[in-house]
């Protein structure tokens, strides 16, 4: 199936008589008619729902689908995009590992494992993910269990090389995990370029529309944890499951089974089947919203680029930008989706005061919504950075991140144009 077939069809074929939408399976719990049967789901003998936070049959479909939007074996859909993250870490790495990671990820994600994972014995350096290849290379430690980069970072908006960067963990016997939040599989899918897991907020365009909070892990199989040797509770018999051994029961879906059973049980971030549900509606319309929020921004992109009050603008579609090519060469037709950042004349102030003044653009800790919306981040999403690590991430005090939403060009413009010419 075509990637618009797979958003309206994989993961859910009802059957004769059957509800033709997804049906939310608001149930905690399932019944079954032996206490050997519920003995042989509790040992992973058998596929099968036995409580919500370990599988629900609606999260499930949405699962399914979002794997195979991404052409990976397997998925694991989370309460948010941040549990996401967790989720991916906590797989794979314990007290005394290491990751390696670009400076240029999501703020949350920055004070996830620069702060909070930290304080639990996994430590993180972060790397320019321009800089050379031994550069780069430095970073690593023989406790280095995970790469983690965006394809296409908030806000920076530059774009990853995931070839090079799959190359490079590689060569180091460990996965590269890729945020691809931004891009979704519409825009670019990771596994094809060498990356071996992904995460996504789903908060953002997969649902798009602005109404539940949630996010994924996705697992593409090719991995070889066996052959790495640096994953010994892959291959190692578990003990919470008497004795099972992940890569010999799971095969490709080792990660995303251990991801489940193992750390979604423990720390239960799970996602509702109400929340998959409003989910699943918006990935139906996920192709056709990423072409129009891109082409929408790239329309915006090129005005602003061109007005006298505006020092700067980075959006990858601009052929002027420094990851055009790259954007050319990682996302679809070179769409960039809708976000972008404008750094103002007259800095801190001139970026308020343009927020300030826009009508229809609207103020919001938001990005990718159907929705135009805009945020300073040095002074919301990346507050806790200082200076110094702004200007790693790439983020400027006066810069502001404009997401463009569905609206009609002609009236984005005219808001843009009249806040502009308000201070
Ligand atoms: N990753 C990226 C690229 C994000 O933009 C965000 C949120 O903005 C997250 C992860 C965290 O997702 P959530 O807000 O759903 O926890």
């Amino acid at each position: 199936m075509q990637q618009s077939t797979m958003c309206l069809h994989s993961g859910y074929t009802p059957g004769n008589g059957e509800p033709r939408v997804l049906p939310i399976c608001q149930s905690t719990t399932f019944r079954y008619e032996s206490t050997a049967a519920i003995a042989r789901l509790f040992d992973l003998e058998e596929p099968g729902f036995f409580y919500t936070r370990l599988g629900n049959p609606t999260v499930d479909a949405v699962e399914q689908k979002i794997a195979a939007l991404e052409g990976g074996v397997g998925a694991l859909c989370t309460s948010s995009g941040q549990a996401a993250t967790t989720t991916l870490v906590l797989t794979l790495c314990k007290a005394g590992d290491h990751l390696v990671c670009s400076s240029q990820v999501y703020g949350g994600t920055f004070n996830l494992l620069a702060v909070t994972l930290k304080r639990f014995g996994i430590a993180t350096t972060f790397i320019d993910q321009h800089a050379s290849d031994e550069e780069i290379e430095k970073a690593f430690t023989p406790q280095t269990r995970l790469v983690i980069g965006e394809t296409l970072a908030n806000p920076a908006l530059s774009v990853l090389d995931i070839k090079r960067l799959a190359a490079i963990a590689h060569r180091h016997r460990v996965p590269l995990a890729v945020d691809n939040t931004f891009a979704t599989p519409i825009l670019c899918r990771p596994f094809d370029y060498g990356a071996d897991l992904v995460v996504h907020s789903t908060t953002k365009y997969m649902d798009g529309h602005a109404v539940q909070l949630g996010g994924v892990v996705v697992d593409s199989g090719n991995f070889d944890w066996a052959a790495s040797e640096l994953f010994p509770e892959f291959v190692e018999p578990d003990p919470s499951y008497h004795g099972l051994v992940y890569t010999q029961a799971f095969g490709k879906q080792a990660f995303i089974v251990k991801a489940r059973v193992q750390i979604m049980r423990d720390l239960g971030c799970c996602q509702s089947a109400q929340g998959a549900f409003y989910l699943n509606l918006g990935l139906e319309t996920l192709p056709l919203r990423m072409v129009q929020h891109s082409q929408n921004a790239q329309q915006v992109a090129e005005y602003l680029s061109t007005h006298s009050k505006v020092a700067g603008v980075r959006y990858p579609g601009l052929k002027n930008d420094p990851y055009h090519a790259l954007a050319q060469q990682y996302l679809k037709d070179g769409m960039c989706s809708g976000v972008m950042s404008v750094e103002l004349k007259g800095g801190r102030q001139a970026g308020a005061g343009f927020i300030d003044h826009l009508k229809l653009c609207s103020p919001e800790v938001h990005v990718a919504d159907i929705r135009t919306c805009v945020l300073h981040p040095a002074s919301s999403t990346h507050r806790q950075m200082t200076d110094e690590q702004l200007n790693q991430a790439g983020i400027s005090p006066g810069l502001v991140r404009l997401s463009v939403g569905l609206e009609n060009t002609a009236d984005i413009l005219e808001d843009l144009e009249q806040a502009l010419g308000s201070f």
